[in-house]
């Protein structure tokens, strides 16, 4: 299987819909989403834009404007999938468009660099065996002013993101090792996304190490997917992006809530699926109501056990044994007082004879001349006392819970 980063992505959010996408192929109607038919015709005008400018033409914003209208009504068709009901498809067009607008006043009159490319196909091939092939298209290849090749990215989506993320994002420094693998005399890459709707220009420069380790993960990742794959494990993985899948109505995780959806109440109640879902919440309400009722009178049987100054009480058959042992602990780890804690018995040089701050041998240790005045004091107050209760019950059979002999 030839590997893109949409695919990997795909996977990564849910692996049922990659299985549904790219392993299945079920015959259903595809729908495109509002965004993506967005981001589809904001891309085809940047492309036509970047033609020109290829042939030495500076465009008009009209003509960039009619271009990307032109695709909007040609290629419009009601199928298109708008999530968010608030809103038309003309809302959309009209963020579109504005995007492409912004862009365009930015970066007027173009002449920054040379461009090398657009849609350009790139092939990278992870170890050189060939196994490991991704292919992807970069929007925009360009050889800026200062000589570093650029690879641009146009997105469209609403949210902007981090430096930190970006510094992260994968799929722009993949095309980097495949432009390097293809043109091995390139010295240097710069990594470019513009973000349309916040007219934001986001940069990112890798090094060596960086994408190293991004050949051996997506090598990971792939492999991972080829395993998955072998095995037919396509766990769903439920999202916000559910809202957006095409595969919706076949998915395990939502196939029952879509058929139940289209029952009367009393079908429903008789759905298979509807009464093992009740008779198991009944259950555990059950067993949730018996453990609070449980827990309720444990209290009051430790309450009756100190007032009365007794360890074992009696009932029918059965004896409840109550046992409290007053006890040093250590604090949690990773807090301030169990870091300070951890510092002063390794000082001591005494750790390993405590095993690594046990809370039997720590306190044991400190009624022991194992530690000097000064060090004992100093972890005594740290450790806290608290008190343990132990509840036990045990099988306690007195004569009168056997049936009497009444025989004569
Ligand atoms: S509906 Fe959600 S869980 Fe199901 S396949 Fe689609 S994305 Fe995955």
């Amino acid at each position: 299987m030839m590997f893109s980063h949409s695919r990997l992505k795909t996977y990564e959010n849910c692996a049922r819909k990659f299985a549904f996408q790219y392993i299945e192929k079920p015959d259903i109607e595809r729908r495109d989403s509002v965004e993506a038919f967005m981001g589809t015709a904001a891309h085809n005008a940047l492309e036509h834009l970047y033609q020109m400018v290829m042939m030495e033409r500076v465009p008009k914003w009209e003509e960039i404007r009619d271009f990307y209208d032109d695709f909007w009504v040609k290629n419009w068709n009601d199928n298109i999938l708008i999530v968010n009901k608030s809103l038309t498809g003309d809302d959309y067009r009209n963020v579109g468009r504005r995007c492409l607008q912004d862009y365009f006043v930015a970066h007027f009159p173009f002449s920054e660099g040379r461009v090398l490319g657009l849609e350009e196909r790139i092939v990278v091939d992870l170890d050189g065996s060939g196994e490991y092939k991704l292919q992807g298209f970069i929007d925009r290849l360009q050889l800026a002013d200062d000589g570093v090749t650029e690879i641009h990215d146009y997105k469209t989506s609403k949210r902007l993101p981090s430096q930190d993320e970006i510094n992260r994002e994968r799929q722009l420094a993949l095309y980097q090792i495949g432009i390097e693998e293809r043109w091995p005399d390139t010295t240097s890459v710069r990594l470019i996304w513009h973000y349309m709707r916040s007219n934001r220009k986001l940069i990112s420069m890798r090094t060596r190490e960086s994408l190293d380790d991004l050949r051996k993960e997506t090598i990971n990742l792939i492999d991972q997917i080829g395993y998955a794959t072998e095995r037919h494990d396509f766990a769903p993985h439920e999202s916000m992006l559910c809202d957006w899948c095409e595969f919706y109505e076949l998915c395990p995780a939502k196939r029952h809530q879509v058929s139940t959806s289209v029952l009367s109440k009393e079908q429903f109640d008789a759905d298979d699926g509807v009464r093992l879902v009740d008779e198991f919440i009944a259950a555990k309400q059950r067993a949730d109501d018996a453990k609070a009722r449980q827990d309720e009178a444990r209290e009051r049987i430790v309450e009756f056990a100190q007032q009365q100054d007794l360890t074992r009480i009696y009932g029918h058959g059965w004896s409840i044994n109550v046992t409290r042992r007053k006890e040093l602990s250590v604090p949690p780890s990773k807090s301030p007082e169990r870091l300070n804690l951890e510092a002063i018995v390794k000082a001591s040089g005494k750790w390993d004879d405590v095993s690594d701050l046990s809370r039997f041998k720590l306190p044991k240790a400190l009624q022991t001349d194992l530690f000097d005045t000064h060090t004992r004091e100093r972890i005594a107050s740290l450790l806290t006392e608290s008190e343990r209760i132990t509840v036990s019950t045990k099988k306690s059979v007195r004569e009168f819970d056997e049936e009497p002999d009444v025989g004569g």
